[in-house]
């Protein structure tokens, strides 16, 4: 994508940043990620239909924040993230330049955070369209169903965590499936366990997952994880009617209460 290229091109040459997050073809000719400091080699970038991982997820590391100034190649997904962790405080606004692509595939003119804002408040914030047809047959198991399908597709994870690794919002320097005193999450893949690992990560994610669908993406074993944390973004719009990474002042939807919610859902 020309216009992208000259963009980030011009902002390492000028020195507005340090490196520029996007994607490069690899060898195979899947798209990668790719860190751009060297403007010579902004060349390199590409936009299409291959470019799918949320790139938010390289925000947070050590690694890349400590090259500098950073600019990101943005899709919707990726300015929510974005808007989460400046609001979770893991991320500086002054810090990123945001390289916006419309769902279309053109480059934006995101000048700051508050074009952002109304490009995020323009766009349907509902779970993807390829989702949804399967959240609304699964909402129509029974509760006893929902638990076997989950117990059935649970039972084959291998806790490798590639899940978390995927996720924008799972930046813990220390996740809890890490916590050994106490023993939170059985560290051995079990039934019991995976359940656990699974609970615990969708309830961090309540009101935080900005529905990327990169954690189900990313599961080696076909695991579909996504619909856990997505459903639960249905039901925080349903009760609290919000959606996460809308603004940079969001509350945490599970730690936080206006004195009329609703508490029909409290058993
Ligand atoms: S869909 Fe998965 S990877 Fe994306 S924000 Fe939600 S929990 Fe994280
Ligand atoms: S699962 Fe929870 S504790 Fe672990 S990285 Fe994600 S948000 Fe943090
Ligand atoms: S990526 Fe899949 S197998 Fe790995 S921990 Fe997550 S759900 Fe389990």
């Amino acid at each position: 994508m020309t216009s992208l290229i000259i963009r980030a091109k011009e902002l390492l040459e000028n020195k507005t940043v340090q490196v520029v997050i996007g994607y490069e073809a690899g060898p195979t000719g899947v798209a990668r990620p790719a860190f751009i400091t060297d403007p010579a080699k902004a060349e390199s970038l590409i936009y299409d239909e291959r470019c799918v991982q949320n790139l938010a997820v390289y925000l947070t590391k050590r690694e890349v924040k400590n090259i500098g100034k950073m600019a990101i190649v943005a899709t919707l997904p990726v300015m929510r993230s974005i808007m989460m962790l400046i609001s979770e405080q893991q991320l500086f606004a002054d810090n990123i330049v945001v390289l916006g692509i419309s769902a279309d595939g053109k480059l934006l003119d995101i000048a700051d955070n508050k074009v952002m804002q109304g490009y995020i408040e323009k766009s349907d914030l509902s779970n993807p369209e390829k989702y949804k047809g399967l959240l609304t047959e699964f909402n129509k198991l029974s509760p006893e169903e929902k638990f076997l399908y989950w117990q059935k597709e649970l039972s084959k994870c291998i806790k490798c965590y590639a899940c978390r690794q995927a996720c924008p919002m799972c930046y813990c320097t220390r996740c809890t499936v890490e916590v050994n005193q106490p023993q939170w999450i059985p560290v051995k893949a079990n039934t019991h366990g995976n359940m656990e690992w699974h609970i615990l990560r969708a309830m961090h994610l309540a009101g935080r997952c900005i529905s990327c669908g990169e954690c189900g993406r990313a599961c080696p074993v076909g695991i579909p994880c996504h619909l856990l944390t997505m459903h639960l973004t249905d039901q925080v719009y349903n009760y609290f009617k919000v959606y996460a990474g809308t603004s940079e002042k969001m509350s945490s939807v599970l730690s936080t209460y206006e004195p009329n919610d609703k508490e029909s859902f409290i058993i």
